[in-house]
């Protein structure tokens, strides 16, 4: 289930692309990620996950359904760049909203080098609270992709992450142990406060 936004016509025109492809948890986000980047050859590919997306590996990008791909780790978007081969064409980021502000001008960047970039992206915290990181990466994109996933209560399309354990110690990354798909109607924000 997806819907798309057009982007604005009164952008700079560049050579390349900034593609976000946003939505709730396990609506599918890393799944179309890899799907875009095996039609590219495997010597164009850079696949970049930050450091603190440890969930199923420290070296791959993963989806819940434990499809997989080689992927570079960093701890902030300014080295993503370090990472570029002079053959990359095609760079995939796996859940933008670990990445710090630089993210959004480090995307415009490579775009301007002739890049197509894909980006993942949860749009919305446990708290139903934008990351700004995503929101300014949105103003940005090319073109914005919003996945959904099936409301784990009531079936209906979901555009919120439920947390469904406490939370222990600040920990926010967990898969399906600790959170689910859920509509506005089915959601409810964790009782714990925010940690921003
Ligand atoms: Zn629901």
């Amino acid at each position: 289930m997806t819907k798309r936004e057009s982007r604005p016509a009164d952008r700079a025109p560049r050579t390349g692309r900034v593609e976000l492809v946003c939505g709730c948890m396990f609506s599918g986000k890393t799944e179309e990620l890899l799907r875009r980047a095996r039609a590219v050859a495997p010597n164009e590919i850079v696949l970049v996950k930050h450091a603190r997306d440890d969930r199923y590996s420290t070296t791959d990008v993963v989806t819940h359904r434990h499809d997989r791909h080689r992927a570079v780790i960093v701890q902030q978007a300014g080295e993503i760049v370090e990472h570029l081969t002079s053959e990359a064409d095609f760079v995939g980021i796996d859940e933008g909203h670990f990445f710090d502000a630089a993210l959004a001008d480090v995307c415009t960047r490579l775009a301007e080098r002739g890049c197509t970039v894909v980006v993942t992206a949860l749009d919305l915290d446990s708290w139903g609270r934008p990351f700004a990181t995503v929101n300014e990466l949105r103003t940005r994109a090319d073109s914005v992709l919003i996945r959904h996933a099936p409301c784990a209560c009531c079936g209906r399309p979901a555009d919120h992450t439920q947390r469904t354990t406490p939370i222990v110690e600040g920990n926010l990354v967990g898969g399906p142990e600790a959170f689910e798909p859920r509509c506005l109607s089915c959601w409810s924000p964790p009782p714990e406060d925010p940690i921003d």
